[in-house]
């Protein structure tokens, strides 16, 4: 019956299934710990021979439930939560890389990742190769090298906003026997689901919309169970572990192998682990995901089209506008709606902006995107002001550049701030 459920039924039930006279609503276990009767069954625990709570750096209840309700929404085989979006693309990467290792990443992605792949990753040995999305297949496989180990890309560019395409990556990734990894955090599981489209592994900041309260800074990885391990190119994850007395995952663990490894290697040894708190707001937060998810989307569309058409604005940049470079990916891939954020051009560039910015009374001036109440950002003087005005368009930030995160308060509220400001 689970397996039938709609998004929506999955982000409000999904997860957690009290027994009679247990608490309707999911519990939060504040513990570091759990109690056995048994030392034999400790030990089976300790040789993942049984499945069960030890200790919270590893899994928690509270955590288990956020992670499986986001694994139903994903459709996954199970899932990981992390301490922040950085920790799960950095445990993603790492479960399958190491030094001497390669990974393919697309040009366009999210700041803090590209500086953790370009700088971070670097030093202990990754390298990753920078590819233009645009590029065509053939020209892309290119860079492949004999220890590609992964491609990792985004579903909608931040921010940039452009779509992935799913079609062209997926056959890349099959092609060259590499898993794709899809950090889906803009669209959420609600308005895409990057294993029907040939992704493996996908990750999420949940500081986003998963929480979308911005109460609580998290992330996720959720595994596919769709990618074939044993070719020889993932010993990690095929061969004896001697950390776990000769185990091989693969064996062990069937489909679930990447996912089972992250968790007993990674989360054992770097720690960076949801805590029961944020994974029990995060939950909470998740509930309304699909009322959310539809409400952003359908305001963003009407407040992009307000600003097309306004003398103020000189460009409007929204995947769900006819005019957009990606609205037949938009149209393929986010058919719901393109999410909730969107950015445009002040008329009279960087000054201008910095006016807007302050005239603005409903939407706050804030560094976060994808939370309930709407919100505003200029790269040119915030995020990005330590870079040279080259550096900056070569990111694709112009100084007229404000970045939107279209709350889910009454649209009109929304247009009469905007257009208070624009004047
Ligand atoms: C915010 C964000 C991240 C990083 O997540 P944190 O929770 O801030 O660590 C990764 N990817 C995307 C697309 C993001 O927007």
């Amino acid at each position: 019956m689970k397996k039938e459920w709609g998004l929506g039924t999955r982000s409000v039930q999904g997860g957690y299934e009290p027994k009679a006279g247990e608490p309707r609503v999911l519990p939060l276990y504040q513990s570091t710990t759990y109690k056995y009767d048994d030392v034999d069954q400790v030990a089976r625990l300790f040789d993942l021979e049984e499945n069960g709570h030890m200790y919270s750096r590893i899994s928690n209840p509270t955590v288990a439930a956020l992670e499986e309700k986001v694994n139903m929404l994903e459709g996954g085989v199970g899932a990981l939560a992390t301490s922040s979006g950085q920790a799960a693309s950095t445990l993603a990467l790492l479960n399958i890389c190491g030094a001497g290792s390669h990974v393919i990443a697309i040009s366009t992605l999210y700041g803090g990742t590209y500086n953790l792949f370009a700088v971070t990753l670097k030093k202990i040995g990754i390298e990753v190769t920078f590819v233009d999305p645009e590029l065509s297949a053939e020209e892309i496989e290119k860079h492949f090298c004999v220890n590609t180990r992964a491609i990792f890309t985004e579903s909608i560019g931040n921010p940039g906003l452009n779509v992935l395409d799913f079609e062209k990556f997926a056959q890349i990734a099959k092609a060259k026997d590499v898993p794709l990894i899809v950090d889906n955090t803009f669209p959420t599981p609600y308005l895409c689901r990057p294993f029907e489209h040939g992704a493996n592994i996908v990750i999420h900041s949940t500081t986003k919309y998963i929480d979308g309260h911005a109460s609580s800074v998290g992330g996720i990885i959720v595994d596919g169970g769709n990618f074939n391990w044993n070719t020889g190119k993932y010993p990690e994850i095929t061969e004896p572990d001697p950390s776990y007395h000769g185990l091989s995952y693969t064996e062990t663990f069937g489909d679930a192998a990447y996912i089972v490894k992250a968790r007993v290697t990674l989360m054992r040894d770097y720690g960076s682990c949801m805590s029961p708190f944020n994974a029990y707001l995060t939950n909470i937060g998740l509930e309304t995901l699909h009322l959310r998810m539809e409400r952003h989307s359908e305001n963003t569309l009407k407040l992009a089209e307000f600003l097309e058409k306004h003398e103020n604005v000189a460009w409007v940049n929204y995947p769900g506008l006819e005019n957009h470079p990606s609205y037949a990916l938009a149209q393929k891939y986010l058919p719901k709606g393109a999410s909730g954020v969107l950015t445009f051009g002040v008329k009279g560039g960087y000054e201008a902006g910095k006016k807007f910015m302050n005239s603005l009374k409903l939407a706050a001036l804030v560094v976060h995107v994808a939370d309930v109440r709407s919100s505003v950002l200029h790269p040119a003087s915030m995020t990005h002001r330590q870079l040279t005005e080259e550096q900056q368009i070569a990111c694709g930030i112009t100084p007229d550049l404000i970045r939107v995160s279209v709350g889910i308060e009454d649209i009109e509220d929304i247009i009469k701030d905007f257009d208070q400001a624009l004047k």
